[in-house]
């Protein structure tokens, strides 16, 4: 399941809203590089002992600036561009499927 919420950056305190996560039907990539997110259809709903990753040629490459895109990233803080985030729970506005 992901959320949409507050982030905080640890490394410069700056605050911004960002999401993560996927959810049934579909994962998150995002772009090590700028941060770009790509959803990639992709049914999770198979036993955990069938899931496979989508291949590459789904996955691609960020149409923004070409950079590498993984899933399980943090959000990038847009100021400082760290990893070094967290979610404050009593902010999370949106939770989706
Ligand atoms: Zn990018
Ligand atoms: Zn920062």
């Amino acid at each position: 399941m992901g959320r949409q919420g507050i982030y905080k950056c640890n490394q410069c305190g700056n605050e911004f809203e960002a999401q993560e996560g996927g959810g049934f039907y579909f994962v998150e990539y995002r772009c090590v590089d700028c941060d770009y997110i790509k959803s990639i259809n992709w049914d999770q709903t198979v036993p955990a002992d069938q899931y496979c990753e989508p291949p590459k040629e789904k996955i691609g490459v960020c149409k923004k600036c070409g950079g590498e895109l993984k899933d399980g990233l943090n959000p990038m803080c847009p100021n400082c561009k760290s990893r070094d985030v967290q979610v404050d729970e009593e902010k999370i506005s949106v939770l989706y499927d």
